[in-house]
């Protein structure tokens, strides 16, 4: 029987397991283990609203009163540092912890630069979490020169809040064009032109050799020979999956948690959820996504499989994630990989939908600044639909386009 569930993570995904268990009628003790010493709080302002100023209460998804409510026990700045599967127990530090069932919501933590001369140099920032974030902020002002070290969303949308508040930016892509490997060339070369119309400084095709500096960085050295000033460096260069603490515990560690198609981690009523996930999609095939949808989504299908594993289902919803970047929404359903073709608007107006497909098969759609119309092109993710019928839906948009505004 499950009397006790522990959940590992306390963010996005460990709260969304909490709640569907207490929505699926588990009324047993519910606790939920996290590093941050914050009560559970969402990730996606910390580059857009809150990096130019938002408050500390609208990152909020939970409250203390909601989770005495719920009756889950929060065990805040605490860390799971090991597992025993055999005896069912936590390791945290030196207090052990029994369960029945387990979710393991860890997430991803960011990749820090190994061509910092001093890892402790003062000025350069990860955006991961609330104290990452508020640090940041501290730090940028009118004037202030930032280089950004990646063009993916991170790298981006830290970009686009730094030029709000006034920042001289430069952004670092070692690949030809910023986001291509999450959203193909075209898409990619389209979120570059939002950056040069926004008056910041692209250099693709080049590598960061060092970031230096006395106590403070002051500049970074680029492969091809050039040195930026630098006030401040924001370091935008990819996650890793937070695993290191399930290292020798017999679970199954590749660029993330590997579970089965219904989220099993392999022992019995051990599921995942959230970012640190990596599964075999359905339709997609093996995936590990770093989108807020698809952590809540995940994590209701582990605790509705852990409370009853004969009914398990697997984990199918359809990927999906935005960024917000110089005012412009930008989305993704599915996969973009795969012939791309513009189906409405046009590239020109940075406003289209664009058809990812694989051979006659529609696979992904792309789209900037559509919030709304993208959504009708789900279903048909979904169910793979032919890319004739996914053209034909899209056909007499353009009207419908140009009033779809963020
Ligand atoms: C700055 C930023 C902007 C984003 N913007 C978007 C966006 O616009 N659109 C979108 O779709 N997605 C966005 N995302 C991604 C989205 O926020 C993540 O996919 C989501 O937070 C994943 O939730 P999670 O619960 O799986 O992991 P996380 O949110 O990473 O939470 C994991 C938690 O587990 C804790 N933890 C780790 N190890 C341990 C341990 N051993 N013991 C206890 N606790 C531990 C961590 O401290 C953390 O609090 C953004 C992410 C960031 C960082």
């Amino acid at each position: 029987v499950t009397r006790h569930i522990a959940i590992v993570g306390a963010s996005l995904a460990g709260l969304r397991a909490a709640e569907a268990a207490r929505r699926l009628g588990f009324d047993g003790r519910l606790t939920l283990i996290g590093a941050e010493a914050h009560l559970p709080y969402t990730r996606p302002p910390l580059t857009k609203e809150f990096l130019t100023g938002g408050s500390v209460e609208s990152l909020a998804l939970t409250s203390s009163e909601q989770l005495h409510d719920l009756g889950v026990d929060l065990l805040p700045a605490t860390s799971a540092t090991g597992i025993d599967l055999g005896a069912r127990t936590l390791e945290l530090g030196t207090r052990r912890l029994r369960y029945d069932g387990l979710v393991i919501a860890t997430g991803a933590t960011p990749r820090r630069l190994s061509s910092t001369a001093d890892p402790g140099l003062k000025g350069c920032h990860v955006v991961r979490t609330m104290d990452d974030a508020l640090e940041l902020r501290s730090e940028i002002r009118p004037g202030t020169r930032l280089v950004v070290i990646g063009a993916g969303f991170i790298g981006a949308e830290t970009s686009s809040s730094a030029r709000k508040l006034g920042a001289e930016v430069c952004v670092v892509e070692a690949l030809s064009s910023p986001l291509s490997r999450a959203l193909g060339e075209l898409v990619g070369s389209v979120c570059g032109r939002l950056h040069h119309r926004n008056g910041v400084e692209l250099r693709c095709g080049v590598a960061v050799e060092a970031v230096s500096g006395r106590g403070r960085v002051e500049k970074v050295r680029l492969s091809d020979g050039d040195e930026l000033p630098a006030d401040v460096v924001v370091v935008g260069a990819g996650v890793v999956p937070a695993t290191r603490w399930l290292e020798g515990s017999g679970l199954t560690l590749r660029d993330g948690l590997v579970c089965d198609a219904n989220l099993c981690a392999g022992p019995p009523g051990v599921y995942a959820a959230g970012d640190v996930v990596r599964w075999p999609h359905p339709q997609f095939g093996e995936l590990r996504l770093e989108s807020w949808t698809g952590a809540a989504e995940q994590a209701a299908t582990a605790m509705r499989n852990l409370l009853d594993p004969a009914n398990a289902v697997p984990h199918e919803g359809v990927p999906y994630f935005w960024s917000d970047q110089y005012g412009v929404r930008i989305q993704c359903l599915g996969v973009a990989t795969g012939d791309v073709r513009v189906v409405a608007g046009s590239i020109e107006e940075l406003r289209f939908i664009a058809l990812h497909c694989q051979g006659d098969r529609l696979i992904g759609v792309s789209a900037i600044g559509c919030p709304h119309l993208i959504m009708k092109l789900r279903p048909l993710v979904r169910r793979g639909a032919g890319s004739s019928e996914a053209e034909a839906l899209c056909r007499d948009w353009d009207p419908a386009l140009a009033a779809d505004a963020v």
